[in-house]
């Protein structure tokens, strides 16, 4: 089973957060900027005129909603990254969300904001 993590392993972990956050809202900004640019000349910079359903746009609006999937991709991650750093500040950073228990390091290092044990994430996906 795995252990609880140290103080200055949540330190390096917060690091990471903190690096990732910054890059997602980068990305966020300039993917936004890209989606709107097109076909939206009177944009307010407001997301919700964008039609979301790949049946509400034609071919040629394609690399537009693709890039509208991967906004709502990052936004995700980036939500899961902030709920991650709200976790450290509250000291529970490192465990499972589902089973209280310590999320395992090799988990933690490919997903630092999983909020989940690999086995509640397993069991969550097959719940659907
Ligand atoms: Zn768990």
């Amino acid at each position: 089973m795995a252990s609880v993590l140290k103080s200055d392993e949540v330190e390096s972990f917060r690091q990471v957060l903190v690096d990732l956050r910054a890059r997602l809202r980068g990305d966020l900004d300039q993917m936004t900027d890209e989606a709107l640019r097109r076909d939206q000349p009177d944009s307010s910079g407001n997301l919700s005129n964008v039609p979301l359903h790949m049946a509400d746009v034609g071919t040629e609006n394609y690399d537009q909603e693709f890039t509208l999937g991967l906004i709502e991709n990052e936004q995700g991650t980036l939500e899961q990254v902030y709920e991650a750093l709200d976790r450290i500040n509250a000291g529970t950073f490192g465990r499972c969300q589902e089973c209280d228990e310590p999320i395992a390091r090799p988990r933690l290092q490919a997903l630092p904001y999983t909020r989940h044990c690999i086995q509640c994430a397993r069991e969550l996906e097959s719940r659907g």
